[in-house]
């Protein structure tokens, strides 16, 4: 949601309000398989956005009428939970939960073999725990670690930042206040291995220019977090 007050300046004697140089994420932290019950999970922390993504399946479709005769149907829900925001969210879908649902349902079919599924389904959900700016991108991350997790064939895994613009700046993975009160975020999902960007959204203006600067922060955003999801998945299996 982009802001279009010019309150505070968001960048002071060249850094950002939380001391962030321009091209640098927030911390992250990757966890592969937290929950027992699940095929897959993982837990994915960016800065102050907290997210957790499980997976089932592949199971039957239901309903049976949405099966693809060709490929599997990855029934993808993001969530986020009422005491993810400081206003108590409303509880269940609305239509920008069903938005990002659906652009993280295709950024993620790019990558899995879908054809090597045909007539099931694959689940997703991915809850916010606490939201901070960029949770599509940061529940796209999650859900590419849980999918691994669950030992569902992909091409490669997808790894999910924004960059954004900000006093007339463009700057890697906005956080809350920057995101409120910025002029445009950029969400991509990029495939490392496979040099493949499957998410790439706009939400306010940039120059040429500038997108093409947003790009290539946000491309390099996606490569340090890929790593990170490696890591995560190789710590989880090291130890079985
Ligand atoms: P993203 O989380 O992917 O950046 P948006 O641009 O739609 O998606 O949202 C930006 C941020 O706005 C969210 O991460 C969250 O911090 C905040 N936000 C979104 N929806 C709500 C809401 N219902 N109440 C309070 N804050 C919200």
């Amino acid at each position: 949601m982009m802001g279009t007050s010019k309150g505070e300046a968001l960048i002071v004697d060249g850094k950002r309000l939380d001391g962030r140089k321009f091209d640098e994420l927030r911390p992250i932290k990757i966890e592969a398989g937290v929950l027992e019950q699940a095929d897959g999970s993982a837990y994915v922390e960016m800065g102050g956005s907290h997210v957790l993504a499980a997976v089932y399946g592949p199971v039957e479709m239901h309903p049976r009428h949405k099966m693809l005769p060709d490929r599997v149907v990855l029934q993808t829900q993001y969530e986020m939970a009422p005491f993810s925001v400081p206003d108590r969210k409303r509880p269940g879908p609305d239509r920008r939960s069903k938005e990002i649902a659906k652009v993280t349902k295709e950024a993620l079919e790019s990558v899995i073999y879908v054809e090597d599924y045909a007539q099931s389904a694959i689940r997703l959900h991915i809850e916010i725990l606490q939201a901070d700016a960029g949770t599509r991108v940061t529940g796209l991350t999650a859900a590419s670690v849980a999918l691994a997790d669950a030992g569902i064939k992909m091409r490669d895994m997808v790894a999910a930042c924004a960059s954004g613009k900000i006093d007339d700046t463009i700057v890697l993975d906005l956080n809350g206040i920057e995101d409120n009160t910025g002029q445009a975020d950029l969400p991509v999902a990029y495939a490392v291995g496979l040099d493949e960007i499957t998410l790439l959204q706009m939400d306010g203006l940039m120059t040429e220019d500038e997108f093409e600067q947003g790009l290539k922060y946000a491309i390099d955003g996606c490569k340090t977090i890929y790593e990170l999801q490696k890591d995560a998945l190789k710590r989880r299996y090291k130890n079985e």
